[in-house]
């Protein structure tokens, strides 16, 4: 019989139903409850990390679930984690940094609807999660949710109330759960020969910059002084705007001669960027050699920046750590 870690930290799965709205109350020994059927394949304990909305999920937070797993690491056949879904898939991805080379399986998992009402996705997608957790062939870290496993890196909120929450953006879903079964998509036989590694370090100095028709490249100046790395979010494939009296190009330029790193990515989901198309972007990027998301997901982009940081800040191992894949992250190689 495996012997599963379920690590709660609250979430809407754990929500009752207070006079302000939903609060998240229960405990992990109360979820398990609710999926008596997981007796008949795994043995759970559980651990509260936390009880709080992801809304208000925190890098730190992220160190404590990656502590608490270390430290089980070898009592335990799988680990899933109980999360809200708001942040999980910042959390999915800030696991797959700070826990490499896992050959035993992370499952983040949560729910749109609370495990007490008669009609919800709770309890499919722990039992789900369990299953998963405790499957010969699952490794590494792993969202589950509404019968979907997508890698870690890869996860994104897409619908605000739907039980399909959840996309797997630019690959594949590593596998599909239906009546019980695993259905792997992806020939993902474990086969690394490192073993397990666990970093204690996170940089949470990362920022973001959304472009709009209009923003001030002041705002970047702002940031600079705040801030050790910022994401911008163009536009389609990529390109920095030139108007009026607003310079992108000499408030990138401050960043860069500050040491400091800047990432371009785009505000679209699908397909990620590519700068060198236009010349929006070539020139700039060309120049001042910036770092691509290429067909990353945000999450991954800031959560990774954030583990990379917290390493080194020395620009060009910053960028040789960027675009080295991660539990699948990057695809696109610059
Ligand atoms: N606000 C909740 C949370 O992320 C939403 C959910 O869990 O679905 O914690």
């Amino acid at each position: 019989m495996k012997h599963i870690l379920m690590l709660g930290t609250g979430g809407t799965i754990a929500c009752r139903r207070g006079e302000n709205g939903l609060t998240p109350l229960l405990t992990g020994d109360e979820l398990l409850a609710y999926v008596p059927a997981a007796k008949s394949f795994c043995e759970v304990d559980t651990v509260q990390v936390l009880n709080i909305d992801s809304t208000n999920m925190h890098p730190k937070h992220w160190l404590m679930l990656s502590k608490t797993i270390e430290e089980h690491y070898d009592d335990y056949d799988g680990f899933v984690v109980c999360h809200g879904t708001d942040t999980m898939a910042y959390t999915a991805a800030a696991l797959s940094y700070l826990i490499q080379h896992s050959a035993k399986p992370v499952v983040i998992t949560g729910a749109q609807k609370p495990i007490d009402l008669d009609v919800t996705d709770a309890r499919t997608n722990l039992l789900d999660s369990l299953r998963f957790a405790a499957c010969d062939r699952a490794h590494g870290v792993n969202i589950v949710f509404d019968g979907k496993v997508i890698a870690g890196t890869r996860g994104k909120k897409e619908r605000s109330k739907s039980y399909n929450a959840f996309s797997s953006i630019n690959f594949p879903c590593i596998a599909v759960i239906q009546d019980e079964q695993i259905l792997f998509y992806i020939d993902d036989k474990w086969q690394d020969r490192e073993s397990v590694r666990f970093f204690h370090e996170l940089d949470s100095r990362v920022a973001l910059l959304k472009l709009i028709p209009s923003l001030d490249s002041g705002l970047l100046d702002y940031m600079a002084e705040h801030y050790d790395a910022v994401v911008i979010e163009s536009f389609g494939v990529g390109g920095l705007p030139t108007y009026d009296d607003c310079d992108f190009y000499r408030a990138v330029e401050n960043w860069i001669a500050r040491g400091k790193t800047v990432v371009m990515t785009t505000q679209v989901t699908q397909e990620g960027s590519n700068m060198a198309v236009y010349e929006v972007g070539h020139r700039i990027k060309n120049d001042l050699g910036l770092i691509e998301a290429y067909d990353m997901t945000l999450e991954a982009t800031v959560t990774k920046l954030m583990w990379i940081l917290g390493q080194t800040k020395e620009p060009s191992r910053v960028r040789e750590l960027f675009y080295r894949t991660v539990n699948r992250d990057i695809l696109w190689k610059a």
